[in-house]
């Protein structure tokens, strides 16, 4: 074995150790988030993991802005709110301190000194309430729609191109849907949570490293039935809160 192949070696085998204790950690944290009846998470082992870190959560949209909707009452700004509420407890539940850009079906105008249009004041009064909260990461929960295409569907979670810690944090939210949403409850090992990067206001102009979450597509007959469902809210609360959990832990 030269010297560049036992360094290569000994690379290999910190990486596997790192996922190792990845998996382990990941593991215990399923466990820790396994709802009980009630739907709350319980197990001690994981209850401090979040002990001393902060997230601020953002759901997307609110009060007069609905969001992606199908035109028989269904809306994004619902779905967003329920699942940043339920992620909330997920993370409250590892000790994590939460902040929320919003609690209630309200839009955040009103809050924003901006000259400009009530769309544009929103996204300020959001990004104001991210800067201030000193949070670790923030996450902003969305629902995607793409009239014309109803076969498009899955998650998809955006990051920052100028940041590197928010790739990470996506890298960690996408593999953490993956496994605990689609593989083991849709059992599906073709659904894959796409990882992108664009150039969204809220992830640019925040101070905290940060990603949007979209949880599907309203547009894709299975996503909108998913979306309406409790149980799959739950999961994929249970694992952006995972995912949140890895990076923190991790970096
Ligand atoms: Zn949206």
């Amino acid at each position: 074995m030269g010297k560049r192949t036992l360094i290569l070696t000994l690379k290999m085998d910190r990486e596997i150790i790192m996922l190792v204790c990845a998996v382990l950690l990941a593991g215990s944290l399923i466990i820790a988030l396994m709802p009980d009846s009630a739907g709350v998470g319980v197990c001690a082992m994981g209850r401090h993991i979040l002990s001393g870190f902060s997230v601020a959560i953002d759901p997307g949209h609110g009060g007069i802005d609905g969001g992606a909707h199908d035109n028989r009452g269904l809306m994004e700004k619902d779905i967003n709110l329920d699942v940043s509420l339920k992620l909330k407890r997920y993370l409250e539940g590892m000790n994590a301190r939460v902040i929320m850009t919003r609690e209630r079906d309200t839009s955040l105008e009103d809050k924003s000194d901006l000259n400009s249009s009530r769309y544009r004041k929103d996204l300020d009064a959001r990004k104001d309430i991210i800067n201030r909260s000193n949070a670790d990461v923030f996450v902003s929960i969305h629902v995607n729609a793409s009239p014309g295409y109803p076969a498009t569907r899955g998650a998809i979670v955006f990051y920052d191109p100028a940041s590197e810690y928010g790739k990470l944090l996506a890298g960690r939210i996408a593999r953490s849907i993956d496994s605990i949403v689609y593989k083991d409850y849709l059992k599906s090992d073709t659904l894959k949570t796409k990882v992108r990067c664009d150039d969204y206001y809220i992830l640019r102009e925040t101070k905290v490293t940060g990603v949007i979450v979209e949880l599907g597509f309203l547009t894709n007959q299975h996503d909108k039935a998913l979306l309406q469902d409790k149980r799959f809210k739950e999961r994929i609360s249970s694992a952006i809160a995972e995912g949140i959990a890895l990076y923190l832990t991790s970096y």
